[in-house]
């Protein structure tokens, strides 16, 4: 029986085994998917997970200290930051680091079968896969967005998400971030070009509804204007959380990473924050190993902890994604145009407050601004109404149902 079992091998479960796994614990690492780290992601990593968890300078693509937003009005706002706020990296080989390092240490990595079912019992955790059961005297979930498991274990699911749309494009003189946003490209969310290496980059977009028929539009779109040149890799889509479960642990079971939320609202961002949650879920264990005291009530200092320091940054952030939402596309054109007034957007992006990865100061400061915040304002008593009732999303239950919809289009 092995100490740990981790299901998954994206950004939390890697970490999770190669923290345990470098305190001396049995880890085996259970993935599905052959290829480590090849999900559907555009690899934007902030500075400080950079410097946090720091990759290969050969795998990253490239620095970004400047991006276009370009509003409904097709009028946009330039940020030019002055140092690197992200870096855009090759995703795959950024995840696979983290596993590889937890190889060294020892953790053992079962790739190809998928785990079906897991048993709680008073001394262990059995784990059914279409290749055998493991046993283990505890488990970290970290699967991802959608899993079965997390309800099959009675944690639920994330009660709102958003569908998340990319693929890979040839580009013609693209040489920054492009940001879209507004009704017709993206209703309440938001597209983009990301560039990657050299005459290529990562287009996506996050939406609600008609995912597949609103990226084949942004494509057009893009193309007409001469920035896409062609199509590298088919479309994909996969989902992403914007809340967290409620509860993230259970007898022997702790749940980390976009299994149990831990994602930007505003964004869809989730590397960091599952990263760091990954390293709460394994002190939490270690504690709990060494004591053989492995009760959910034991377990319940993970969630305190990762609570602790994303909570409020959650919480914050959903309340701005709600809100812009509501935005009308008027809306969006007049905050772009008053933030391009005055300097504020040079002022924000000069802002020791502005960060990648934590949101809440720069949402504070624009709620702040006397004329952005009182154009917020003014959509706010509508978005106290709405916001209990998110628009439920379109569901694809599987990545197989996702290929087919991308396909139609
Ligand atoms: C279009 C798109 C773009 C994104 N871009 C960014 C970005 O630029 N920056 C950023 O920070 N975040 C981004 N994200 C979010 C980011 O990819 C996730 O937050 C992050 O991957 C979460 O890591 P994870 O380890 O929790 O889960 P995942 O990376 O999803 O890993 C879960 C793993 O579990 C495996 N698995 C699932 N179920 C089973 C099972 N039953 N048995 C065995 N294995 C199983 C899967 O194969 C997968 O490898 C993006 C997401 C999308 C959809």
């Amino acid at each position: 029986m092995e100490d740990v079992i981790v299901v998954g091998a994206g950004p939390a479960g890697n970490n999770a085994a190669l923290t345990l796994a470098s305190k001396g614990y049995g880890v085996t690492v259970i993935d599905s998917r052959e290829n480590i780290g090849d999900k559907l992601c555009t690899g934007l990593v902030g500075e400080e997970c950079f410097r946090r968890y720091p990759i290969d300078p050969s795998l990253v693509y490239r620095e970004i200290n400047s991006a276009s937003i370009v509003a409904p009005s097709s009028e946009g706002v330039r940020f030019e930051t002055p140092r690197p706020v992200a870096r855009v990296v090759n995703r795959v080989a950024y995840v696979a680091s983290f596993a590889e390092r937890a190889k060294e240490a020892g953790a053992q990595y079962l790739l190809g079968p998928r785990v079906s079912q897991v048993e709680q019992q008073k001394d262990r955790v059995s784990v059914v896969t279409n290749d055998g059961t493991l046993e283990a005297r505890a488990l970290v979930l970290a699967a991802g967005f959608g899993s079965q498991l997390n309800r099959q274990l009675g944690l639920g699911e994330a009660s709102d998400y958003v569908v998340g749309v990319q693929a890979l494009v040839e580009t013609e003189g693209l040489d920054e971030v492009e940001v879209y946003v507004g009704r017709n490209v993206a209703p309440g969310f938001f597209a983009w070009l990301v560039p990657t290496q050299p005459g290529y980059a990562l287009a996506g977009l996050l939406v609600r509804k008609d995912a597949p028929e609103r990226f084949a539009q942004f494509i057009s779109a893009r193309k007409a204007e001469g920035k896409i040149k062609g199509s590298v890799s088919k479309a994909t889509c996969w989902g992403i959380p914007l809340r967290p479960l409620r509860k993230t642990y259970s007898d022997r079971v702790l749940v980390v990473g976009d299994a149990a939320g831990q994602v930007k609202p505003t964004t869809g961002g989730g590397i960091f924050y599952s990263l760091m949650a990954s390293e709460f879920a394994s002190k939490a264990l270690d504690e709990a190993l060494q004591e053989d005291r492995l009760s959910a009530n034991r377990l319940s200092s993970y969630q305190r902890e990762w609570k602790g320091l994303l909570s409020k940054e959650l919480e914050v952030g959903y309340s701005a994604r709600r809100l812009f939402e509501y935005l009308g596309d008027s809306h969006i054109s007049s905050l772009i145009q008053q933030a391009s007034k005055n300097g504020f957007v040079a002022e924000l992006a000069n802002s020791p407050e502005v960060s990648f990865d934590w949101h809440s100061s720069m949402i504070g400061k624009i709620m702040g601004h006397p004329t952005l915040g009182g154009v917020l304002k003014m959509v706010n008593p509508f978005l106290a109404r709405m916001a209990k009732v998110p628009e439920p999303a379109d569901m694809y239950p599987s990545e197989e149902v996702m290929a087919e919809s991308m396909s139609r289009v």
